[in-house]
């Protein structure tokens, strides 16, 4: 086996997930605790979020959503 251990990402043997704070192996992409998607282990020692592109356009969606229903209800 290789010892990937001490790599870029600095000298943690596992990291945290941001939301439950569980304490998962580097290589994880989604908490077993919360099953939430986490990235790369960050220099706490905690996951990064990664960007939720989907959820994101959906906000987006739904404001311009919002204000086309409010031009086409007061004007
Ligand atoms: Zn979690």
């Amino acid at each position: 086996m290789s010892d990937h251990r001490k790599n870029e990402s600095g000298s943690f043997a596992s990291k945290r997930c941001p939301e439950c704070f569980t304490q998962l192996p580097l290589d994880t992409e989604i908490c077993t605790s919360c099953g939430m998607k986490i990235g790369k282990v960050d220099k706490y020692g905690l996951a990064k979020k990664p960007v939720d592109w989907l959820s994101y356009v959906l906000c987006l969606l739904s404001w311009v959503g919002l204000a086309v229903f409010v031009w086409w209800a007061f004007f």
